[in-house]
């Protein structure tokens, strides 16, 4: 628990601070894993209630959310600001703005996204059979989130969860408990029955709770670390779980790219919610003959933007959420120095900003181990009495030239306002510097070559390519949003992010009973002959080739006949 236990708290409370100012927001109680357990077991309950809603229902109480959201937009902007650190406008642009427009979305077509289908049989069809697919629901969906996107992500989550006919359960991260609570509220004042949305607050121990008390589905938002943790945990109970893992994005620039669009974009990629994006570009790959005017633009853009607290309207870099976050990209800026690159602008903490800060950690990821300090690591500490010390938690956004691919930093995702960059001579080279990486969630390829931007595009490894664009798609519901490689499995958002909340059932109807089906027993030379001509001849697909099969198949239904 990193900034929480700056103050001190009652055990077995959290207390969320801003990490700009180190204000106290507000405390939650932890639930233990027997309330995490009876949640679930409510939750359960009332799905066997909520499954029988019809679409229209669930589609009016979303619509009253998203009016419940808009009656309170500014203080829910202010909340996920204050325990983020992420700018207002920020919240407003990319939490509340997509996840109101997914609501509606989502709320008016999940009925037709999931009404029964009927599923084309080939030669099946010519005996009197038909098949449909409908969908029902899972039961009890897990929603653990981050802490970058504390609102819309778990928010999206449960809706879609919600219009797929199946309850929620959310783990709010231990960095944003309240923004986790407020959506819990939400759901209520929106008139969603009691339980079918639920928040259980803590730490991961909390979330592990969760996940051990045998959800029927875990969406999990998160790092590759604690990824693994759940789907070995999850494995026991067979659960099935989304992976929303970690990225560290390429963006390719090629020669014939708008310079101006590329730098702005890299620029905002790169350092919007601190560079704490999953999407976030890590990685910018730039033809040589343009990487020095490109650079240029982008050095002098990030010179412009105004660093602090994320309640000022004029900030567009705010604090990172947490010291061992800070911690990190301190490391892989110093490692960039050690390794040759240069630090074009930024490359420090800034210490004109002062927070309080925790530094005992009890979360667990890997990269966050390494983070993690003690008491004495800080100049400034307070001592054991509070166990804070007063550290700046903001990083200035940093622009790297000279990087290159063997470089630790450029394996190891940031996740911090850093914007390394390294140019490239062939597009054969450009795509295998990218894919050079065990992630793949996103990337982007600028070309005024839409063509070949596309070409470029189905060549590398990531979930989503954009062209001339990079990082917004998560906030396009109606899109698929997931990673290849290491960045996750599954999908959220889009047709197959709903299909992984439902389960299909196949319904296969037999009109005609009249006659026997030719592979029934008793088993005979003549069924042997008749299932040679099932292999060579109807599984060809050929309604010609089966149709020399008849002769066959009647002398085979007349020695079943016969008993
Ligand atoms: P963590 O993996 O540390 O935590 C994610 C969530 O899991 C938190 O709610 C955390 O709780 C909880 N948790 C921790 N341990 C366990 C456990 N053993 N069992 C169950 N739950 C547990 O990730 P971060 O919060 O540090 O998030 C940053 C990572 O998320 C980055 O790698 C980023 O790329 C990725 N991410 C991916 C996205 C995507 O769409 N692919 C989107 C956003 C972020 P607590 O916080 O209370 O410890």
């Amino acid at each position: 628990m990193a900034k929480a236990e700056a103050q001190e708290a009652a055990a077995g409370e959290i207390i969320s601070s801003d990490p700009a100012t180190g204000r106290e927001v507000g405390r939650v109680r932890k639930q233990t894993p027997d309330e995490v357990r009876q949640a679930v077991e409510r939750s359960r309950q009332v799905f066997h209630m909520w499954k029988t809603t019809s679409f229209a229902e669930r589609r009016r109480l979303v619509m009253r959310a998203r009016e419940v959201i808009l009656d309170e937009m500014e203080s829910i902007a202010e909340l996920i600001s204050a325990e983020s650190g992420k700018p207002k406008g920020e919240a407003i642009a990319f939490e509340i703005a997509p996840v109101l427009d997914l609501m509606q979305w989502i709320a008016r077509s999940a009925e037709k996204m999931l009404r029964p289908r009927r599923v084309g049989i080939g030669l099946f069809g010519l005996l009197g059979r038909s098949s449909r697919v409908v969908y029902h629901p899972l039961g009890v969906v897990a929603i653990i989130p981050a802490w970058n996107y504390p609102f819309s992500i778990p928010l999206g989550e449960a809706v879609m969860s919600l219009m797929a006919g199946n309850t929620v359960v959310i783990k709010p991260s231990e960095l944003t408990p309240l923004t986790g609570v407020k959506i819990g509220e939400i759901f209520e004042r929106a008139g969603f029955p009691n339980d079918a949305v639920q928040v259980v607050s803590g730490a991961g121990e909390t979330g592990a709770a969760l996940v051990e008390a045998a959800p029927d589905k875990i969406a999990f938002t998160g790092s590759v670390a604690t990824g693994r943790k759940i789907a070995e945990a999850a494995a026991k109970n067979l659960t099935s779980v989304v992976l929303e893992l970690g990225g560290k994005d390429p963006m390719i620039v090629l020669a014939d790219a708008d310079l101006e669009a590329a730098a702005n974009a890299a620029v905002w990629g790169a350092f919007s919610n601190a560079g704490q994006n999953c999407a976030s570009v890590e990685r910018l790959y730039v033809h040589e003959s343009i990487a020095e005017d490109l650079t240029r633009r982008i050095v002098e853009k990030t010179g412009k933007l105004k660093i602090g607290p994320g309640s000022d309207p004029d900030v567009s870099v705010g604090p990172m959420s947490s010291e061992r976050q800070i911690r990190i990209v301190e490391r892989h800026v110093d490692d960039f120095r050690e390794a040759g690159a240069e630090i074009l602008t930024g490359g420090e903490r800034r210490a004109d900003t002062l927070v309080r800060m925790s530094v005992a950690s009890t979360r667990t990821s890997a990269n966050c181990e390494e983070a993690s300090v003690g008491t004495d690591d800080l100049a400034g500490g307070t001592g054991d009495a509070d166990r804070s010390v007063r550290a700046p938690l903001i990083f200035e956004p940093t622009v790297i030239a000279g990087a290159t691919n063997d470089m630790r930093p450029m394996r190891e995702e940031t996740f911090g306002p850093t914007l390394p960059i390294c140019t490239f001579v062939t597009e054969e080279e450009a795509i295998a510097l990218a894919n050079d990486t065990e992630f793949g969630l996103t990337a982007s390829v600028w070309t005024r070559d839409i063509a070949r931007g596309r070409r470029i595009a189905e060549r590398i490894e990531a979930g989503t390519v954009c062209i001339n664009e990079h990082l917004y798609t998560h906030g396009i519901g109606q899109t698929p949003w997931g990673g290849f490689k290491n960045s996750g499995r599954g999908r959220t958002h889009g047709l197959e992010g709903l299909l992984e909340l439902v389960q299909p059932q196949h319904i296969h109807t037999n009109r005609i009973t009249l006659l026997p089906d030719a592979w029934w027993m008793p088993y005979s030379p003549t069924a042997l002959e008749t299932f040679r001509g099932f292999a060579t001849k109807f599984a060809t697909g050929s309604m010609l080739k089966t149709a020399t099969l008849l002769p066959q198949l009647w002398k085979r239904i007349k020695e079943l006949r016969r008993g």
